[in-house]
């Protein structure tokens, strides 16, 4: 074969720990397979991915695989934290794509035996711009959407749904309203469901919402989409899509998928986090006895005020459960940490830490819950660990993403728009010891099916074989 025409896949994540850590796990799943790569990412987070992990040694190993930055078009002191992302998002789709052609055009994102970008896997937020570019070199695009089948369908569906006049939502409205235009979730999607951008009276112009709408719009224009979900679990949502986009590669619980086949391989298992670990409560946890621990936090983006800050602590401390606590040094809105007085009062049950090696704390037997603001990739580790959720979402598709853990998987409770201690104290008892059974037995058949889509035979490790193939043969 002229080594001049091995294929080089572009991976192109959304700036953010959750995007990086799937689109670097799937980098990392295709270099495996020979595949040369290129992944882009802002200097920003580049700098934090080098300054927390070992990244750059490990992909040193891998022939053709380059890590390569562009610029976000935000001044170097933006914060590029919590809520911000919307701005580094809106910036990337206004300000990045005459320098993401050239970068392309130029074989700038090449290397000397594979100079040029045969495919993107692009996040599907850049949809509009990078598959302007996409078409005007005539490179096969695949979006890659980091959220979940559900969130992606709503998004879909919003148009119809204003269309209705079921958006906006009116000030003093009921928000447990049923939206009755979301194909396949008309029994149970209500107003507090949708994704947290339609709560703005202008629905037309809101930047936020139009981003989130108009880029999921543009994910028919792509050769594929790829999907960070299984079949067993969102395949009727799947359905829906599959009438706008018929060839989707669900492939997910993609950081299970990369641990397993990577084992193959190689025995250790490695961090793509943009913080620095705290694997101190590793050994507290092995102290705790059996399903004991409810594990608690809000990811890497949400902010959250100190009145609900106490609202929680209140609520855990007096439901007597143990708990493991991420509090990011970012998480509290103005006053940063958890008070001390508060912390002398728990130090026998409690734990906190800056940031944890969630998937391992997921999968510790001391862990029998989740306090979770409902991402997606934190839902995804939870139900590939088997451990039932209390969901509070924060933004963008949590909303929706806990509406179908309480009400259409059954993997938990829902607890949105409510922060009072005695509403947490009854949900972490119920998870922890009334409905404990109950919810376990559920987490515990979810993960059975995640497990079973990832083994030889199951859908999402055939589709990933199907992608790598496609890729390779030039078949998209
Ligand atoms: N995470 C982690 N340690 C923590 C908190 C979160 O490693 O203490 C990881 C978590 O495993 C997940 C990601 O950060 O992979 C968060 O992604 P998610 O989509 O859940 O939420 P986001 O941060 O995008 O809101």
């Amino acid at each position: 074969m002229d080594q001049y025409r091995l294929p080089r896949v572009l991976v192109f994540p959304l700036p953010a720990q959750g995007p990086v850590n799937s689109m670097l796990k799937l980098a990392e799943l295709l270099t495996l397979q020979g595949l040369h790569v290129t992944f882009l990412n802002t200097p920003s987070i580049h700098h934090r991915l080098l300054l927390h992990t070992d990244v750059q040694a490990r992909f040193s190993d891998y022939p053709g695989f380059l890590f390569k930055t562009i610029s976000d078009g935000l001044p170097q002191d933006h914060p590029r934290s919590g809520d911000s992302v919307m701005e580094v998002i809106r910036s990337i789709n206004t300000n990045s794509k005459s320098i993401f052609k050239h970068m392309l055009a130029s074989d700038e994102l090449g290397s000397e035996s594979s100079p040029s970008v045969t495919c993107m896997i692009v996040d599907g937020i850049f949809g509009g711009f990078a598959t302007d570019v996409a078409e005007e070199l005539q490179i096969p695009i695949i979006h890659f959407r980091t959220l979940s089948a559900c969130c992606i369908w709503v998004n879909m569906s919003i148009p119809n749904v204003i269309e209705a006049g079921e958006l906006p939502i009116r000030g003093n409205e009921d928000m447990d309203r049923l939206i009755k235009t979301a194909p396949g979730m008309e029994s149970f999607l209500r107003c507090r469901d949708l994704p947290s951008f339609c709560r703005v009276s202008d629905v037309q112009t809101d930047p936020n919402l139009q981003v989130f709408v108009q880029q999921t719009l543009q994910s028919p224009r792509a050769q594929a989409i790829i999907l960070n979900t299984f079949e067993d679990l969102e395949g009727p949502i799947l359905s829906h899509i599959r009438t706008l986009c018929p060839k989707i590669y669900s492939i997910g619980p993609l950081h299970e998928h990369h641990k397993l086949r990577l084992a193959k391989k190689e025995a250790s298992q490695f961090s793509n986090s943009l913080f620095e670990e705290d694997r101190s409560c590793m050994a507290w946890l092995d102290a705790q006895p059996s399903k004991s621990v409810i594990y608690v936090s809000f990811g890497s983006i949400t902010v959250i005020t100190r009145d609900q800050l106490i609202e929680f602590w209140y609520g855990l401390v007096n439901s007597k459960a143990r708990f493991l606590w991420v509090a990011r040094p970012d998480l509290v809105a103005g006053e940063g940490q958890i008070p001390a007085e508060l912390l002398e009062e728990t130090r026998e049950r409690g734990y906190i830490v800056g940031w944890a090696p969630q998937e391992d704390v997921l999968g510790h037997k001391a862990v029998g819950g989740f306090l979770t603001h409902s991402g997606w990739n934190s839902t995804l580790e939870s139900i590939v660990a088997g451990v039932p959720m209390i969901c509070w979402p924060y933004f963008a598709d949590q909303q929706v993403n806990s509406r179908f853990v309480s009400e259409v998987w059954k993997l938990g409770m829902d607890m949105k728009d409510v922060c009072d201690r005695k509403v947490v104290e009854r949900m972490v008892n119920d998870l922890m010891v009334e409905r404990k059974e109950e919810f376990q037995k559920v987490a515990e058949e979810m993960s059975t099916l995640a497990m079973t889509s990832l083994h030889e035979g199951g859908s999402s490790y055939s589709n990933l074989d199907l992608l790598i193939e496609d890729i390779s043969n030039g078949r998209l």
